[in-house]
């Protein structure tokens, strides 16, 4: 891949270094979408990447733009389909992981509404495993699940 960035977490899953659970949802010639890495604290959250290392929106070209809304509409649809959320967030912060990409996450109705409950809500369940205080496990099994759903009905729904 030209233009990889070594440390880049965007560009190690590109390049199959770190395998997200349930491999490639989806994939077009700009962008592509996999579930979140480990730990899982939301099963069906997404990731939306640019295929190729870019940090800034304002850097994309033509074609990378213009395929960037429906891609983020048909992952939305999807997303919410499969795992019957009441509400999608899509967000791109791009502080930590520098490479363009943006997080497509479920809010269910079991979730705190409103971003920045559930962003103290995700905070908190982090410092608890962090510190090792939640002896929690990842849902793998439900997230392979959701994740061949959601390769199934994304590609049912770009044919
Ligand atoms: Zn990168």
């Amino acid at each position: 891949m030209m233009g990889q960035i070594e440390n880049c977490l965007g560009c190690k899953t590109l390049t199959g270094r770190i395998n997200p659970p349930g491999g490639v949802i989806y994939e077009d010639d700009w962008w592509l979408v996999d579930h979140i890495l480990p730990p899982i604290f939301i099963p069906g959250s997404v990731v939306l990447k640019l295929k190729r290392h870019c940090e800034h929106l304002a850097a994309l070209n033509r074609s990378e733009a213009s395929s960037l809304g429906p891609n983020i509409q048909s992952v939305s649809q999807v997303v919410q389909q499969v795992t019957h959320a009441e509400k999608i967030h899509v967000a791109s912060y791009g502080e930590g992981v520098k490479h363009i990409h943006f997080l497509i996450t479920p809010r269910t109705a079991d979730l705190p509404a409103s971003n920045i409950r559930l962003t103290l809500w995700l905070g908190f369940r982090r410092w608890l495993f962090k510190l090792k205080l939640s002896r929690r496990e990842d849902p793998l099994a439900e997230v392979s699940e959701l994740v061949n759903q959601l390769r199934f009905f994304i590609t049912e729904r770009n044919d």
